[in-house]
């Protein structure tokens, strides 16, 4: 189907721009990043000329595949610029390779990961922005700092000078409808906003990486700064 791609990315941007207005929010505030894992590379590049301006990988080695074929496109002078987010779990023995090529990285969930990283953007000579993510039900199967660890976590990055938190992440506990996770994305708002206003960080946490396909508008209306979306826009992944 012609520009098959192209349309989802219109209808998904018309369905955030509704749900952010719904929530008397300027829907520029809401940043849509496209997750990349499992899709061909030709839908990326759709994606691209279609105006998507960020992606978002959840594995190292896949993401090098994509921008060594992606960046085929721009020595022909076709690829406007991408920002990558990492959004997967992250191993401490990977963390070199992401600092300074991340324009954000979602998934600081240790302390241990937290000293590899600020090791490695210190050496770069560089600040890498990080967002910090949650495991809000406790599920065992996920990654996640627990939430009530948050304050003592957020503290010791105080002392790191070379990462930057702008905010945290949540996937929340699979459910069958939307409706259903919006009390996990209310608590993570209303955790992070209780943290800014007593000065937990040095700076305040701004974003709010949360909301997929399944469930976007919700987590927008819940305070969502950055949507992740694979199979909304890309369609199922191999
Ligand atoms: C795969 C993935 C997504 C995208 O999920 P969809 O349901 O395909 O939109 C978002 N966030 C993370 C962390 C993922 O691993």
């Amino acid at each position: 189907m012609l520009n098959l791609i192209a349309e989802r990315l219109r209808v998904i941007r018309q369905r955030l721009g509704a749900a952010a207005r719904r929530a008397g929010r300027d829907p520029a505030t809401v940043t849509l990043i496209g997750v990349a894992k499992g899709q061909p590379v030709a839908a990326l590049r759709e994606a691209i000329a279609a105006g998507l301006a960020q992606l978002g990988e959840n594995y190292v080695q896949e993401w090098a595949q994509h921008r060594a074929a992606l960046s085929g496109a721009a020595e022909r002078g076709s690829r406007p610029e991408v920002n990558w987010h990492f959004i997967g779990h992250l191993q401490t023995n990977k963390a070199r390779r992401l600092v300074g090529q991340a324009t954000l990285i979602h998934t600081l969930d240790s302390p241990r990961l937290a000293d590899e990283l600020e090791k490695r953007a210190a050496a770069a000579g560089l600040v890498q922005p990080v967002l910090i993510e949650l495991n809000v039900a406790g599920e065992a199967n996920k990654a996640g700092l627990p939430p009530d660890e948050l304050p003592a976590f957020l503290d010791a990055l105080n002392g790191l000078s070379h990462l930057e938190a702008r905010g945290l992440t949540v996937l929340p506990p699979a459910a069958p409808e939307a409706e259903a996770v919006r009390p996990w994305f209310r608590a993570v708002r209303e955790l992070r906003d209780a943290l800014n206003r007593k000065n937990v960080y040095r700076q305040a946490l701004t974003e709010l990486s949360m909301g997929m396909s399944g469930d976007f508008e919700v987590a927008i209306e819940e305070g969502a700064t950055l949507v992740r979306i694979g199979t909304a826009l890309f369609g199922e992944r191999s």
